[in-house]
């Protein structure tokens, strides 16, 4: 039995997106003894019930109930239709709003864009699922940065029982800036759910003759298969990063694939033309050893967009960036 809460340490915890990620944050918040409320796009009363959880369907519904923390636990994707849907004026005007996107300059910009000046905001990422989180989150890495937080002791003390549910569940706390998140991310996150999807759609098959390699290639797969392709496509399209990353990935692979069939063909060469030194360095010569792959580009600044989809801010808009335009969230 996990050791519950002081009523000190008590929070009401609205949760806007009730997905799998919401459900999972919500079975553990509620086990701790916290108070959990939710609403989502989709009715979710049956599992909230099971849960031990109040959903309301309703949006002025939800907001009036006064959660002290709303959980933004929305897709990448549809996260801004979401907030910009929320009457935020029927919720306490010192409410803490925190964010668990998987990407983290997007949720900065648009809840400092969007939220009032009074509103708390905290911007984090716990860095693991209902996948690689089912037992205990012991060890497992939760980043955060401390966007807005008001003076008040009182608001510093929430945001600090907040992050305590997450310190007792023995997740390992790392303050960053999102900025610094985004560009660790994207060689990191990215590049895992990159290679997880690619293994994945080659269907590969467990045997009777499994390395430990292997296995850990099997685990990567369903690591990573089992979120929706939403949330690996939010990766892609909010983290101005990541375009980078995947062209250092498709670089890498191309890489290696000439190293394997530069030596095959210096092989072939030899044997159908013996007496010439293809290669210009003897017998069986080996392909040239594979170029080291330039460092990541500095990361760009994301363009800010306002309400109209109108972009400002002096970086470029990347192809990917651009494509958000023309996709309906
Ligand atoms: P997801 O596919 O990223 O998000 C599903 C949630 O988004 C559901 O609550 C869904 O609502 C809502 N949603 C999707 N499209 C919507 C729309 N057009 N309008 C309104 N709501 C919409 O899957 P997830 O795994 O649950 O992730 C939720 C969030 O947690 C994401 O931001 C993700 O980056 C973050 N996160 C996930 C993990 C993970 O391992 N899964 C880990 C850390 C952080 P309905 O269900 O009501 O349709």
């Amino acid at each position: 039995m996990k050791q519950r809460i002081s009523d000190k340490d008590k929070l009401k915890i609205g949760i806007v997106g009730f997905g799998t990620f919401g459900q999972f944050l919500a079975k553990r918040l509620v086990a701790r003894g916290h108070q959990v409320i939710a609403t989502s796009r989709s009715p979710y009363e049956d599992i909230a019930r099971k849960i031990g959880v109040d959903y309301f369907q309703d949006l002025d519904d939800f907001c009036e109930e006064h959660p002290e923390v709303v959980l933004l636990a929305s897709s990448i994707l549809s996260t801004e239709k979401v907030l910009r849907s929320l009457p935020v004026q029927r919720l306490k005007r010192n409410t803490l709003f925190v964010d668990v996107l998987s990407v983290k300059v997007f949720p900065k910009q648009l809840l400092l864009r969007e939220l009032p000046p009074e509103v708390d905001i905290l911007c984090s990422h716990p860095m693991f699922g209902p996948d690689s989180g089912k037992g205990s989150w012991a060890g497992l890495n939760f980043m955060y940065e401390k966007v807005r937080i008001g003076a008040d002791p009182k608001r510093e003390r929430r945001v600090e029982t907040f992050l305590k549910f997450f310190r007792d569940e023995g997740c390992n706390m790392v303050e960053m800036t999102c900025e610094e998140h985004d560009r660790q991310a994207a060689s990191t996150q990215f590049i895992t759910h990159t290679v997880g999807r690619v293994l994945g759609t080659m269907q590969l098959r467990s045997t009777e003759i499994n390395t430990k390699g292997f296995e850990a290639l099997l685990n990567l797969v369903n690591n990573t298969n089992n979120d929706s392709f939403e949330l690996y496509y939010g990766l892609f399209l909010y983290n101005q990063n990541a375009t980078d990353e995947l062209e250092r990935l498709e670089q890498a692979f191309d890489t290696v694939k000439k190293q394997l069939f530069g030596r095959l063909h210096d092989i072939a060469r030899q044997q159908l033309f013996p007496t010439v030194d293809t290669a210009g360095n003897g017998n069986g010569a080996l392909a040239p050893a594979p170029q080291a792959l330039p460092p990541p580009r500095e990361p760009l600044a994301l363009p800010s967009r306002s309400r109209d989809g109108v972009e400002s801010g002096s970086a470029a808009p990347t192809e990917a960036y651009s494509a958000s335009k023309t996709i309906d969230v």
